[in-house]
């Protein structure tokens, strides 16, 4: 990079570039947006889809090809009729940031507008003080992640953050479920930092509003989310609108019960959601009804025998649990979070206890998704995070779902639910918040 190309990126970084970049009127993002969504469009392909005159559409293109957003060729010409003027989205129009925030870890991303990933960084936060990661200290690592993934675009249009919680006005960290936040504006010292629009949001919201364009929206307009991990998430997109923020973080759906003889959760249902699905709670329970184990202190030597197995995925857990039984798999949920893979990888080692736990929360799975798709109405639910994987292969999930559908003797309606499952890297996470990102400084919301 030359002296001339740093001292720019430092300039647009810092908001001095002399670009000023104005967000989109509403026509012309509709148009951007379709662009990006659907590929490349004819001006009369546009005014049907988005039921605007040709005389609007050849103007808003005229718009978008000067502000350098799209480009416009002929079509090659065909045998009837003349070529047409086709439209496509430039895609190195803008370029955002998208940052996930973990409890202990920024993973970056820069993206260009149609969330392809051209750069990725990863920095340590600040160590936690008392529970707390400093706030101001995360935001200079954030800015910085920034700064050095701007160095490998053309220009940095915004930065979007995402954090596992409540957020509220794409500014404050209500509830930084993984930071020990409370209240905390992330967006503003970022801002002052860079000079960039930054946006904070929270992580399955993000990942929603990247379903949106490319993903699930793509076939449907209304969706459901459901995030199975480090904990459990939830979005919704109705009618083609990403819902910023739950009206309950999610608790409804965790806590719905599935089972009134199931272990408990930490807030003391029975049987709810979060107590098979969530992984702090597996930590202390186990599958109840199942042969019990004897005493504690046997249940807390198993345990650790057994976690420290799963922990390496399963290789040496599966041998000892085969033999210690039900004792150490109840004693692995207490000792530690309990993941479902290395749930699956022991079942398959021949661990029955594990197994049924897998099986038992694979079954809460599919009542979940079955829940969201009916109270959402939709028949698309998108499946996400790390843990995903290993319940949606667990035929019970399936089952439950199909059960769930099942129409009595005499109703003829019939229901089918698309399950879209995508275990998500960290970069893919960080990937959500770029695309939020592009979504807002194209003037979207
Ligand atoms: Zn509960």
């Amino acid at each position: 990079m030359t002296s001339v190309t740093r001292r720019l990126v430092h300039m647009v970084m810092t908001g001095r570039s002399g670009r000023p970049r104005r967000g989109l009127s509403a026509a012309e993002l509709a148009v951007t947006r379709h662009l990006l969504v659907h590929g490349p469009a004819t001006r009369q392909d546009l005014g049907d889809h988005l039921n605007i005159s040709y005389a609007s559409t050849s103007r808003l293109a005229r718009a978008l090809v000067d502000g350098g957003m799209a480009s416009e060729a002929l079509e090659p010409e065909t045998a009837i009729g003349r070529p047409r003027q086709v439209l496509t989205a430039v895609p190195g129009a803008r370029h955002v940031v998208g940052c996930k925030l973990t409890g202990d870890t920024a993973f970056g991303v820069v993206c260009d507008m149609f969330g392809e990933v051209k750069a990725t960084a990863r920095a340590a936060l600040p160590e936690p003080a008392e529970g707390t990661v400093p706030p101001a200290g995360a935001a200079k690592v954030v800015a910085q992640l920034a700064g050095k993934l701007a160095r490998r675009v053309p220009t940095l249009d915004g930065i979007a953050v995402s954090v596992g919680g409540v957020v509220a006005d794409r500014t404050i960290v209500r509830e930084g479920t993984f930071l020990g936040w409370r209240d905390v504006d992330l967006a503003t010292p970022i801002e002052q930092r860079t000079g960039l629009p930054v946006i904070v949001t929270n992580d399955v919201a993000a990942l929603a509003r990247e379903q949106l364009w490319f993903g699930a929206g793509r076939t449907h307009s209304t969706f459901g989310v459901v995030t199975v991990g480090a904990g459990l998430g939830f979005a919704a997109v109705r009618e083609g609108i990403a819902a910023e923020q739950l009206i309950d973080n999610g608790h409804l759906l965790a806590h719905a019960p599935i089972d009134p003889r199931g272990p408990r959760c930490r807030l003391g249902h029975r049987g709810c959601v979060s107590a098979y699905l969530n992984r702090e709670d597996m930590r202390g329970s186990a599958p109840e009804g199942a042969p019990g184990p004897a005493t504690s202190a046997g249940l807390a030597e198993a345990g650790r025998v057994a976690s420290a197995g799963l922990a390496e995925a399963g290789r040496v857990a599966s041998a000892g649990l085969a033999e210690a039984g039900p004792v150490a798999s109840a004693g692995l949920a207490e000792a530690s979070p309990v993941t479902f893979a290395g749930l699956a990888e022991a079942s398959r080692a021949g661990n029955e206890r594990a197994g049924r736990q897998l099986t038992a929360a694979a079954r809460a799975l599919g009542h979940l998704v079955a829940t969201v798709a009916g109270a959402l109405q939709t028949t698309c639910v998108v499946l996400a995070g790390e843990d995903v994987a290993a319940l949606a292969a667990a035929p019970a999930m399936r089952q439950t779902i199909d059960d769930r559908l099942r129409p009595g003797p005499y109703e003829v309606q019939r229901c089918a639910l698309e399950i879209v499952t995508t275990p998500l890297t960290f970069t893919d996470w960080a990937r959500g918040a770029a695309v939020a990102g592009i979504q807002h400084v194209l003037g979207g919301v």
